[in-house]
């Protein structure tokens, strides 16, 4: 299959000719790739069995998980759920457009192709231009899972996209690097208290502001392999290089030096060995690849290179991957939850 790529600038989305050719693509049961302000994802019309099944052939996803259903209109969460709760309400009024997904009761019109089995729906309102409009262009309802081969690192740039799909799918919009780049927070709303299933931008702490009582997914917070996630995605090894990912944790200094014999000991072994650092420490790795994933100033700029740093670590064929520990004040729970599960939970303490 030949694949079109379309280059966005900001000025060329307004009544953008492309998004319609998309929106046509996605009315007709096909699939496109394109940009929201988390990660890019790969969409289909949700109300189409047929065009969800497209999503899991082209990502080789596993059928029962499910995927979210993105729209670009409030008023639409009523054709696809039965109830919707006061409390989600107002989290959708602070937070939507935005990196927050709730699950609902899902109505008639949603197939079980779309929710992996489930009765329940997976809802987003995305904060990008070029989803919105396609979103509108695409018939109003795109079921969008990460545009990724599955068990790859989610991604971040269109060319990640290209890299895992291209001649797998007709269409790939490219919006250059996402703003966020970790997956949307996930908020079930299928029970009586509001259960975070999976932890991204939108904190706890924010949520609870707004609604007051949330619980944790016990599953998330025992960070063990053990059990069930409520989020059937949850229990793959996602988000995973292709190299060992290892992470080192306590003081700074004790970090650093620990760090710097291992990559010593791997390379004398003959390894190739990558190091993810900061804009404060790289310079204190003498050895290996060594990249700096952001600055520890702002915690955003290292959730939004995270990915992308672990695709060029593929890229450059290494071999073992030794990085620092990122428990920052706001989205470092988000941050630790993606790398824990890219290091199968390898944690050294020094
Ligand atoms: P992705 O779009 O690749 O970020 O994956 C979507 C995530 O949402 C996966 O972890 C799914 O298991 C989860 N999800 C989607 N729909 C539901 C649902 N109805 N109930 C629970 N989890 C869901
Ligand atoms: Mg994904």
């Amino acid at each position: 299959m030949e694949t079109i790529i379309v280059k966005f600038t900001e000025d060329t989305i307004q009544n953008n000719e492309k998004i319609k050719t998309a929106g046509k693509i996605i009315r007709e049961g096909g699939v496109v790739a394109f940009p929201t302000e988390t990660v890019y994802g790969l969409g289909a019309d949700a109300l189409n069995s047929r065009a969800s099944q497209k999503i899991y052939a082209a990502k080789g996803r596993p059928s029962d998980n499910p995927l979210i259903v993105h729209i670009s209109n409030i008023e639409d969460l009523r054709k696809i759920t039965i109830e919707v709760p006061e409390k989600a309400k107002k989290l959708a009024a602070r937070f939507w457009p935005g990196p927050l997904t709730m699950i609902f009761e899902k109505s008639e019109v949603v197939p079980l192709e779309t929710t992996g089995g489930l009765q329940t729906v997976a809802v987003r309102m995305p904060n990008h231009p070029i989803a919105l409009a396609l979103i509108q262009e695409g018939g109003g309802f795109i079921a969008a899972p990460s545009a990724n081969i599955s068990g790859r690192p989610s991604p971040t740039l269109a060319e990640h996209v290209i890299f895992d799909l291209y001649g797998r799918i007709p269409m790939i919009l490219d919006g250059g690097l996402v703003g966020i780049g970790l997956e949307s927070t996930i908020v079930d709303f299928s029970e009586e208290i509001p259960m975070i299933l999976r932890p991204g931008y939108i904190t706890k702490e924010m949520i609870q502001e707004v609604i007051g009582e949330v619980r944790v997914d016990p599953w998330l917070v025992a960070a063990s392999e053990e059990g069930h996630p409520k989020a059937p995605g949850m229990k793959y090894k996602h988000y995973a290089p292709k190299a060992q990912l290892i992470l080192v944790s306590g003081v700074q200094e004790r970090v650093q030096k620990k760090i710097n014999n291992l990559v010593k000991e791997a390379m004398e072994a003959g390894k190739q060995v990558g190091i993810i650092g900061t804009d404060e420490t790289y310079l204190e790795y003498p050895y290996g690849i060594v990249k700096s994933i952001g600055t520890r100033t702002d915690e955003d700029t290292i959730a939004r290179h995270l990915y992308k740093i672990l695709r060029e670590f593929d890229d450059q064929k290494v071999e073992i991957i030794y990085s620092e520990y990122f428990l920052t004040p706001k989205i470092g729970q988000a941050i630790m939850n993606r790398m824990l599960k890219a290091a199968g939970q390898q944690v050294i303490e020094v």
